[in-house]
């Protein structure tokens, strides 16, 4: 299978050389050729397997460099142990909607279920193409994506990793999931700024030519953990597709019926993911785009109109501060073509907002609905969810449940699949007092207290810390230094000096 870029001003490649890579050289994002479209067979065998056997069979459709014994081994080491109690768990909440756990990982965000493989797929497709040189995976993070890929590629031979968060837009839980990291191969630093500030930074050093031509000198290339790689997005594809197994094997839903999921959504990677499963023809009906104060997408997809030029508000559920969600441009060039994305590129670009017009908004409408959720919505819902099915969500989780509720007063009666992305032990604070009542504000607890909240929350719940997270504040401290956007380079710079 071929991969192109969203902007069409790039060559082809291979599936290896496009996770190497992350970006296109023209800026745009690397997509298949075309879309696999599951057969009836193919959905016969998926029902029957268990997780590490359908990621490798969904895998293997679009990697088709990879052998089959390749992936069958990534996807094993990947999904065999790390996760409790399974990868991507589908449990019933009330008669209209179930919960799809992504959060059972290594670092408890959702983001593991593609950090754990891509690492493995990485470091295949540096031998399927020859390379020589060391890999720096250069990553922004709003919180989960920097923890879930240094414990990805830690001590993964030849592959480096440094991670830039905003220093006060991550959770306590995150920031010193990150402060402690292990590992040879790994440095994190905090910036001055919020995520899209991180991630505007790290973008321009993507760009930068003459930046890459010294790395290349010293022997060192450039590549990206974040979601724009199609090594994240091709696992997250698989997961949609076996909750759709498993909906079907517990008898929630039949073959052939369809539901509708809704996402909580931020770079829009996730919800991208799932948009692909409908296309490879599981039967999805809407696909929810759930976004909390900052909710630039709710208006996308209202209006047509994206802009960015607007208040950014720090909420409970940050890893969804985004104002610039990087993964809609693949939405983008699927619904209409290189040229048409590329434009609506330039345009953001150029003054922070384009209009994607009355048609192609019709066409989006047919497979999304957009709803967003306030502060006091959100601690409501956590309250409610435990109130009323004895059940912990995060902040994140919450505003999905929140918009799917939305919907299902416009759309009574339907299926719900609600993502749940992020355990609510990494928001201890914010989840305790939503459930107390101590909730007329975002919680601001510093450092081990926020772990008392996890403690007191366990104490209420019956539900124990997860395991990664229990020793996090008895932990060395590794990483805290803070450093401006702009010395981005010089920070790389003394990272790699440091590996000659
Ligand atoms: C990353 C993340 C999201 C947003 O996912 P996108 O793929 O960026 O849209 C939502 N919730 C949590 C907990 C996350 O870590």
């Amino acid at each position: 299978m071929k991969y192109v870029s969203t902007r069409g001003q790039a060559p082809w490649v291979f599936s290896a050389e496009a996770i190497k890579n992350g970006l296109a050289p023209d800026a745009g994002l690397y997509m298949p050729e075309k879309l696999v479209v599951l057969s009836e067979k193919d959905k016969k065998a998926l029902l029957k397997m268990n997780y590490i056997e359908r990621a490798a069979y969904v895998m293997s459709m679009y990697l088709s460099d990879f052998t089959k014994e390749e992936l069958n081994s990534c996807c094993a080491q990947a999904y065999g142990s790390g996760f409790d109690p399974e990868p991507a768990r589908v449990v019933p909440l009330d008669r209209r909607t179930s919960i799809l756990e992504l959060f059972n990982g290594p670092t408890c965000a959702f983001k593991d279920m593609a950090l754990q493989v891509m690492p493995r797929l990485l470091t295949r497709s540096l031998e399927k193409t020859g390379e020589k040189r060391r890999i720096l995976i250069l990553t922004a993070t709003s919180g989960d994506t920097g923890k879930a890929a240094l414990e990805g590629y830690r001590d993964v031979p030849g592959v480096y990793i440094s991670v830039y968060y905003p220093t006060y837009g991550v959770s306590e839980m995150q920031k010193r999931q990150m402060e402690i990291q292990q590992g040879d191969n790994v440095n994190v630093s905090a910036i001055y700024g919020n995520f899209d500030d991180a991630q505007t930074a790290v973008k321009e050093i993507f760009a930068d030519k003459t930046f890459a031509e010294k790395l290349n000198r010293d022997g060192w290339v450039l590549s990206s953990a974040n979601s724009i790689n199609w090594g994240r997005l091709l696992p997250q594809i698989v997961y949609y597709i076996s909750a759709w197994c498993d909906l079907v094997n517990k008898g929630i839903t039949t073959a052939n019926d369809t539901f509708s999921v809704t996402v909580p959504t931020g770079n829009f990677g996730n919800i991208l993911a799932a948009f692909m499963a409908k296309k490879m023809g599981i039967p999805i009906n809407k696909l929810v785009c759930a976004s909390n104060s900052n909710n630039v997408l709710t208006d996308f997809f209202n209006t047509g109109i994206y802009d960015k030029n607007r208040a950014f508000y720090k909420t409970s559920s940050p890893s969804m501060d985004i104002l610039v969600s990087s993964n809609l441009e693949r939405l983008l060039y699927l619904c209409r073509d290189s040229g048409f994305c590329a434009d609506c590129m330039r345009q953001l670009s150029d003054r922070g907002a384009y209009s994607v017009g009355s048609g192609v908004l019709s066409e989006l409408r047919q497979d999304f609905a957009a709803y967003f959720c306030a502060e006091k919505d959100c601690r409501e819902k956590i309250s409610e969810t435990f109130s009323k099915h004895d059940y912990l969500v995060d902040p994140h989780t919450a505003v999905a449940l929140f918009c799917a509720d939305r919907y299902a007063e416009e759309n009574p009666g339907e299926k719900m699949l609600v993502v749940s992305t992020a355990s609510a032990y990494k928001f201890p604070g914010a989840v305790y007092d939503s459930i107390v009542g101590e909730s007329t504000q975002t919680s601001e607890d510093f450092g081990a207290a926020s772990y008392e909240k996890a403690e007191l929350l366990s104490k209420l719940s019956g539900v124990p810390v997860p395991l990664p997270l229990r020793d996090l504040f008895r932990r060395e401290i590794r990483f805290s230094n803070i450093i401006d956007p702009e010395d981005i380079r010089l920070d790389i710079l003394k990272f790699t000096g440091s590996r000659k």
